[in-house]
């Protein structure tokens, strides 16, 4: 008789601790970390982190932050003074 329960309250109790664990995954990724908002170092405007660069700058380990627009103007800035100084 003893048995008898315990061959039918195992997976019972197996499927209620794998239904009780998937569903505290699921609530764990209704947080995405995607949804963080990064400043731009340079605009300050806010951006998410899948928009952004993360670049270390400088010897202390600081990372910044820089957005795609402002990477091409800074792109384009230094196109410009090279084309100046090589006078292109
Ligand atoms: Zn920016």
């Amino acid at each position: 008789m003893l048995f008898i329960i315990f061959v039918i309250f195992t997976p019972i109790v197996v499927w209620l601790i794998l239904h009780l664990m998937s569903r505290r995954k699921a609530s764990e990724e209704v947080t995405e970390p995607g949804a963080l908002l990064e400043l731009c170092a340079i605009c300050q405007n806010e951006f998410t982190m899948t928009e952004l660069l993360e670049k270390e700058v400088g010897g202390y380990g600081r990372v910044y932050c820089f957005c795609g627009q402002c990477i091409e103007n800074l792109y384009n800035e230094y196109r410009n003074t090279i084309d100046i100084k090589t006078g292109e």
